[in-house]
């Protein structure tokens, strides 16, 4: 039996199964992980680009920067790994994602219960007021008019996108995600490193672990499951074999 099938058997028999998802289930999509030292990124510190005592104290490098991470993010589009969880949640055995990403692709290939616990980017807000703006304005402000930092039409007070930022406190969707895990029986992370707390405890509420990563994970010596390999393909075998397994 592949290591597929071992997994589809492993969903088969769960109860509450839980997909913890990172940025290497996003990377397939074309979006860089800025963690990860390459590229672009290592030009900067992602700590002090994306903080909120940057965005507070030092807008000018907040918009050359961390804006850099977050303003293409909404012209990518979800790959076969997410249109894989969207499925498992649609045959019933999948009952939500606690997302580390900011890319709003879950939701974009069909994924209904998301805890995105590091936020998104389809809005923004108003740091006086609390007005809530589409990101789309946002960018537009930035880009087009380069009015920087960019201010609420309503109030002119500043505006931030509605992403968690390194000093920001964890959103209400972290303690729902939490509470999730403390229901479920068995989680399968998907391109995560979990080395980013607080989102690296989850794996060790539950039983049963399956884990897809290109590179190993702190967690990979007690999942029952590891493979370390592309996550989007990896995905579209396992649900392929839960699938061949339901009609047998
Ligand atoms: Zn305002």
């Amino acid at each position: 039996m592949s290591l597929y099938q071992e997994a589809a058997d492993l969903i088969l028999s769960s109860k509450h199964m839980l997909a913890l998802t990172g940025a290497g289930i996003s990377t397939e999509s074309g979006i860089p992980d800025f963690r990860s030292n390459t590229g672009y990124y290592s030009k900067m510190d992602p700590m002090a680009a994306l903080s909120r005592d940057t965005l507070l104290n030092n807008p000018r490098q907040f918009y050359r920067e961390g804006f850099v991470i977050l303003k293409d993010l909404q012209d990518k589009k979800p790959n076969e790994g997410h249109y894989a969880l969207a499925q498992l949640e649609d045959l019933g055995y999948l009952k939500g994602i606690v997302t580390q990403n900011i890319d709003n692709l879950h939701t974009r290939a069909g994924s209904k219960t998301v805890y995105e616990v590091h936020g998104h980017t389809r809005t923004v807000h108003c740091l006086k007021c609390g007005k809530t703006l589409p990101f789309e304005d946002y960018r537009k402000k930035v880009l087009v008019d380069q009015e920087i930092p960019p201010k609420c039409p309503s109030c002119g007070g500043d505006l931030r996108p509605d992403v968690v930022m390194f000093g920001d406190m964890m959103p209400p969707a972290f303690e729902a995600a939490f509470a999730a895990a403390q229901n479920s029986d068995l989680m399968l992370v998907c391109g995560s490193s979990l080395v980013v707390a607080p989102v690296s405890y989850l794996p060790g509420m539950v039983k049963k672990l399956i884990i897809i990563n290109k590179e190993e994970t702190p967690y990979d010596y007690k999942a029952d499951i590891v493979l370390h390999e592309a996550i989007g393909p990896a995905l579209t075998k396992i649900v392929e074999a839960v699938n061949e397994k339901r009609s047998s």
